[in-house]
C-alpha cells in the first residue's frame, strides 16, 4: 500500500490535522515525504513509512 505515490498526488491521512482537514497534496516523494496540507496550505517533511501506514485514501 501506498508504492504508487507520485508527486501531484492527494493523500487522505487517517489523522486530522489542527485546521480539519485530512488531505494533503504530496509535493515530494522518498525517504521523506514533503506535504502540503489541502486545508491550510501547512507544510511538513514527515517518513514514508508514516504516510503509508497511515494512509486512507489516494487520489
Ligand atoms: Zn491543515
Amino acid at each position: 500500500m501506498g508504492m504508487n505515490i507520485q508527486v501531484g498526488n492527494i493523500v487522505k491521512l487517517k489523522k486530522k490535522h489542527p485546521c480539519g482537514s485530512f488531505e494533503w497534496e504530496v509535493l515530494r516523494v522518498g525517504a521523506d515525504f514533503k506535504l502540503k496540507c489541502i486545508g491550510c496550505e501547512h507544510l511538513i517533511m514527515v517518513p514514508r513509512t508514516m504516510v503509508e501506514k497511515n494512509l486512507r485514501g489516494l487520489r
